[in-house]
């Protein structure tokens, strides 16, 4: 018989499997607020207007070639993703004490951080919100961490974020603990710490030597500004906390199957900089040798242009400028039919996803009934959402709750 004879199917991965399903339902009016990516008002994907034309400009460049690019990838597009993220003015990158190696998008960056935290610094415990996006516990469970946590995050009752259960998590937690952050537009909820709650964060996570890994996979799709969607990590800076930060240019650049990324290492000493790149270094080559040249091509070129630069701005707020405008139709359409239950957490909720505390029986009648495919957590996308679909899924919510 075959060696693979004993190999158990694993578990499918919810958000794809969802996609496939709808994919095949031959409904009309069927509606995916599944999947995690930006789609215009059409319900189609969006190629940002500054990314086609820089594509072309990379093109038409006679210097490029497909010669190998460094292991930590492409030295324009690591200074300019750690300068969008802990400012112009940043201490640490003045000071030499902040390190930026190019990953395969967000997941890589955690990845190769994961790693290096197990590996170089002996960190076995994690503790991630709960919820949180499902792949950080393969991830960090596969990178080597043994103890895997979570700290609690969203209220179901308030539809909110228990702030007071969380601190009380931190403060139970051990020392060394690496705790995720969502930098900003928490996924699944959508429901982020005020500046004054990032303040007692970062004071608990002081007091109890806890250590920072923020997950920045939204930066500027959130409030539709890059500096202001960077508040946490870099009051997390100015407050002189070590750090890493994995950074995805998926949702901000569109450019998800490019696999762009970056992880940045924020240390108190500048004396520490070139031992740390040297083991992210190992760790990459170990891993798949070096990193892809496409995607970091068109964020250094879109980064260091301004008038790209500008034209990538414009193009951040109209994406968060829909998925707001999305909010507010649904919210009016549930509150004008007289929907059962509060709604405001649509509107109060920030980037792309909604927690709408739908329950699993819920989600399976809007599913089976309506064609409507969201996550069985009652997470929905609400780029998913356009003027001709709003009204069908308030009406199949409203008979979901009724
Ligand atoms: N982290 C969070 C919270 C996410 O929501 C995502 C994408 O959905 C990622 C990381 C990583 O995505 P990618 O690897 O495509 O950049």
């Amino acid at each position: 018989s075959s060696v693979f004879a004993n190999v158990e199917e694993g578990a499918k991965i919810e958000v794809f499997a969802l996609t496939a399903s709808y994919n095949n339902d031959p409904f009309k009016d069927k509606v995916n607020l599944s999947v995690g990516a930006y789609r215009t008002a059409d319900g189609k994907p969006w190629v940002l207007p500054v990314v086609k034309t820089t594509e072309m400009k990379v093109a038409a460049d006679p210097t490029l070639n497909h010669e190998y690019i460094p292991v930590t990838g492409i030295e324009a597009f690591t200074k300019a993703s750690t300068v969008l993220l802990l400012g112009e003015d940043s201490k640490a990158i003045k000071e030499n004490r902040a390190v930026g190696v190019q990953a395969l998008s967000g997941t890589g960056a955690l990845k190769i951080g994961a790693e290096f935290l197990a590996r170089k610094l002996g960190r076995s415990v994690v503790y991630f919100s709960d919820p949180t996006w499902e792949n950080h516990f393969k991830v960090f469970r596969g990178s080597g961490f043994t103890t895997i946590k979570e700290y609690r995050y969203w209220d179901p009752v308030t539809r909110a974020i228990n702030f007071d259960g969380w601190m009380e998590d931190l403060n139970n937690a051990p020392e060394d603990s690496v705790i995720v952050l969502h930098a900003c537009a928490h996924n699944p909820t959508g429901c982020d710490p005020s500046e004054d709650q990032w303040k007692q964060i970062a004071d608990v996570m002081e007091k109890k030597k806890l250590f920072p890994f923020f997950d920045s996979a939204y930066q500027g799709f959130a409030s539709g500004d890059p500096i202001r969607d960077a508040f946490a990590v870099r009051y997390f800076e100015s407050r002189g906390f070590e750090f890493l930060c994995a950074q995805s240019y998926a949702k901000n650049f569109g450019l998800y199957s490019e696999r762009i990324g970056n992880l940045v290492v924020v240390q108190k000493e500048s004396s520490t900089s070139a031992a740390v790149a040297s083991q992210l270094t190992l760790i990459v080559r170990a891993t798949y040798s070096t990193p892809p040249a496409y995607g970091a091509r068109i964020v250094s070129t879109v980064l260091n242009t301004p008038e790209l630069r500008e034209d990538w701005m414009n193009c951040i707020r109209t994406m968060s400028g829909r998925i707001h405008q999305m909010r507010q139709a649904l919210f009016k359409e549930l509150t004008d039919l007289k929907t059962p239950g509060t709604w405001n957490h649509i509107v109060d909720q920030i980037g792309m996803f909604s927690y709408t505390g739908l329950n699993e029986q819920q989600v399976k009648l809007l599913i089976e009934e309506y064609h409507i495919y969201l996550l069985s957590s009652g997470r929905i996308n609400m780029c998913g959402l356009n003027e001709n679909n709003v009204a069908y899924v308030a009406q199949a919510i409203h008979k979901a709750v009724t």
